[in-house]
């Protein structure tokens, strides 16, 4: 019988490996890097995975008032269809604002002070007529400077609800700004209150509402004085997956958490 001088014939033998200078190599690398990334893919998904399962089983037990906690009010929810009635209390300042937020509020101001900013609430709760008020002489300063009404009102609804359409109705929103520059305009960002609140906001169960380039998902520009109490671990969810108010509703709770259970 021939014998075949073919290392094929032998199944000890190692794969050939072209003989091109370590093209075999790297190819095993290339592999190796493939399958870590896929295990790192992998990981993720589930980890994305457990987050959700977690979330739906916490939605599943969670009590009303903590789903009146993300009631969503933006441009295409108004208030009035959620017949929405905050429990008011008063916070510092002389302003009003649902209890749960105001609790959390205290706690949070104190905190940003003991850190060495200067805190201050510019708004809370608004009423309807609050914020029409609001609303109209806005719009009418605008056309005071020249604008036409209907230009007007375009430019200050994408800063400020139309009555019915503000947070600030429910009692959870609070506008903070720092003492030394009470300006509501992006360079408030930049003041050591706006940093500590965009930092820690979320422990106190608040997100900043409105952040910058997510006008198509929130309806509004960036507000970066606008603060929403939405609970410890909505905000923290929130802050760690960095999404909006609406994404968050949309990703797990669907029209449950604009439901009002509690119309006391
Ligand atoms: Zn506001």
């Amino acid at each position: 019988m021939k014998t075949m001088p073919d290392s094929k014939a032998d199944p000890a033998a190692p794969p050939a490996v072209p003989a091109e200078s370590g093209e075999g190599f790297s190819s095993s690398r290339d592999t190796g890097r493939t399958s870590a990334t896929l295990r790192a893919a992998a990981l993720l998904v589930l980890l994305v995975l457990v987050l959700f399962a977690a979330v739906r089983f916490h939605m599943w037990q969670t009590p009303p008032e903590m789903k009146q906690q993300l009631v969503l009010v933006n441009p295409w929810n108004p208030v009035s269809e959620i017949a929405y009635t905050p429990k008011l209390t008063e916070i510092e300042g002389g302003f009003l604002a649902d209890k749960m937020c105001a609790e959390a509020a205290g706690r949070m101001l104190a905190d940003c002070r003991a850190a060495g900013c200067r805190p201050m609430i510019l708004s809370a709760y608004r009423s309807v007529d609050d914020q029409l008020v609001l609303y109209d002489e806005e719009v009418q300063r605008l056309v005071d400077r020249g604008f036409s009404p209907e230009l007007a009102e375009e430019e200050v609804s994408r800063k400020i609800a139309a009555p019915g359409r503000s947070e600030h109705e429910l009692g959870l929103a609070l506008d903070l700004v720092d003492e030394d520059f009470t300006e509501t305009s992006d360079r408030q960002a930049q003041t050591d209150t706006s940093r500590w609140l965009s930092e820690n906001a979320w422990r106190y169960g608040f997100i900043q509402r409105y952040p910058e380039g997510s006008e198509e998902e929130t309806g509004y520009a960036w507000h970066p004085w606008h603060y929403r109490y939405v609970g410890e671990g909505a905000a923290g969810n929130m802050h760690s997956l960095g999404i909006t108010l609406e994404e968050y509703i949309l990703m797990f709770y669907s029209e449950e958490a604009s439901v009002v259970y509690d119309k006391t």
